[in-house]
């Protein structure tokens, strides 16, 4: 298949997928089967392995991104505070429900009374009465005495423990800062490389994100993922000082309650939209694909109600990292999301939302765009776009049509491909409107975005100026 048809192919839906990438998907090969099979956007877990192995895979990416012609997203994630035991003398040992267990600072291995907690900061802020959880909430211990060092547990919920498995202790606001030193040295590499997007995890408050925003200087923009109680209760300022959001629902799902999930999924996505931000619903959306080719009914729906929800992306992480079924995972996930692409209660109820358009030029035209579209039932917005703002507000709207975003900045044209409805071009200078039109005529015809006679609504900046705001919308006929 040529490269036209093959942009076609893949580009046509408005949902984005994003995959892990892990053991499962390190050859190019693997990488370009996954792309294939549609996804628009990779994840380099900065948790799991090496500088080098990272490298390979970006670059990787990039050649494929030569090869195919259409800009890829990166996405590099940050491990974050995640909080883990030392080690045991036999590797595992089994809690019973109402025996002590203790939590300490010592390096020996651990037994059955005790392990280490290497993390004398978390000791200090826990309290009689508090929680901790391990091993994904699979054991639940509950603090009844606190000394200076260490911390005397009831087994609340008993299991198999394990050398360094992780604690979430969702009671407690912890004094850490959401980037660790190892994190300040990964997002250097990452930025170095060439990271499209840089996600910092167990985000707290908006001071985090600040924090971040600080460290990068502008060289990326950051995605905070929500998977803190704290998190919440300070979402709106974590959303404005971010540039997206993940929902991340493996940690999240550990430190709330299993059953609050969906209610926040849909609090977090409406309010990332109305923000204008692009959200990301994410983990175990294909859970049993990790040892099966085909999903549970209920798997297929929860990946649904994330599309009807209003998600730009949904995400796949064990599934495509270290899966046996990567390809069939990214298979499934875009079939599910195009098949409710094109229920017409999916369309409607996002047109129910319809936001108020705030008091932007960019903003107002990105409104109009999105209605005249809707009224004229063209099949494409055509968006030029220098810092991808306007792009980014007409996204907002959830128009049903793909939006064709124009940019000279191959930067932005990558990490446009992430969010809803985008297919970004990558493209040189233009210097008259006549150009634009030209261009934007030659992309819907070349790659069959619309039909002749049909007509297009295109935005852009006129005069083109470095920092130009949206100000002009112009309809054509095709
Ligand atoms: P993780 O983040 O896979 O990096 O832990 C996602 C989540 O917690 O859901
Ligand atoms: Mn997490």
């Amino acid at each position: 298949m040529n490269s036209h048809n093959q942009r076609s192919k893949i580009l046509k839906r408005q949902t984005k997928i994003l995959a892990t990438l892990g053991p499962s998907t390190t050859s190019i090969e693997e990488i370009e089967n996954i792309f294939l099979a549609g996804a628009n956007a990779f994840r380099l877990n900065f948790s799991h392995g090496t500088y080098e192995d990272h490298q390979a895979r970006y670059d990787a990416i990039r050649e494929l991104e030569k090869k195919h012609n259409i800009p890829i997203c990166v996405i590099a994630d940050m491990q974050g505070p995640k909080l883990r035991v030392g080690i045991f003398a036999n590797g595992k040992e089994k809690l019973k429900v109402g025996q002590k267990f203790t939590l300490d600072l010592k390096k020996e291995p651990g037994d059955n009374t005790r392990v280490q907690l290497p993390h004398p900061e978390i000791i200090e802020v826990m309290e009689v009465g508090t929680n901790l959880l391990v091993d994904d909430g699979n054991i639940r211990l509950n603090v009844i005495e606190k000394k200076k060092k260490a911390l005397v547990t009831e087994v609340i919920v008993g299991g198999k423990i394990s050398d360094r498995k992780g604690v979430n202790v969702p009671d407690v606001i912890i004094p850490l800062k959401s980037l660790t030193e190892k994190d300040e040295k990964d997002l250097e590499y990452a930025i170095e490389m060439g990271a499209d997007w840089l996600a910092i995890s167990f985000v707290q408050t908006k001071k985090d994100v600040e924090y971040a925003q600080k460290r990068v200087k502008g060289r990326v923009p950051i995605i905070s993922k929500i998977e803190k109680p704290s998190a919440l209760v300070h979402l709106d300022d974590i959303i404005e000082a971010s540039d997206g959001i993940m929902l991340a629902r493996g940690d999240l799902g550990v430190e709330i309650p299993a059953e609050n999930v969906p209610v926040v999924q849909k609090k977090v996505i409406a309010k990332a939209r109305k923000a204008g931000k692009p959200v990301i619903v994410a983990t175990q959306m294909l859970e049993s694909m990790i040892e099966k080719p085909v999903p549970t009914r209920a798997e297929t729906t929860d990946v649904a109600t994330a599309v009807y929800d209003g998600t730009d992306a949904v995400m796949l992480s064990a599934e495509t990292a270290s899966g046996k079924f990567p390809v069939e995972a990214v298979t499934m996930m875009k079939k599910i999301t195009k098949r409710v692409e094109r229920d017409s209660s999916y369309m409607s109820e996002k047109r129910e939302h319809s936001l108020t358009p705030d008091h932007s030029r960019s903003d107002a035209i990105a409104y109009a765009a999105y209605q005249t579209t809707v009224g004229l039932n063209s099949s494409v917005i055509t968006t030029f776009t220098m810092s991808g703002f306007t792009t980014l507000r007409i996204a907002r709207e959830r128009p049903p049509v793909p939006i064709i975003s124009i940019t000279t900045n191959s930067k932005v044209a990558r990490r446009l491909m992430l969010v809803y409805g985008v297919h970004s071009f990558h493209f040189d200078v233009v210097d008259s409107f006549k150009e634009m039109e030209e261009e934007a005529l030659k992309i819907v015809k070349k790659y069959e975005y619309a039909q002749e006679g049909e007509n297009m609504v295109i935005t852009a900046s006129y005069p083109t100026e470095e920092t130009g705001e949206t100000n002009m919308m112009h309809i054509i006929k095709i």
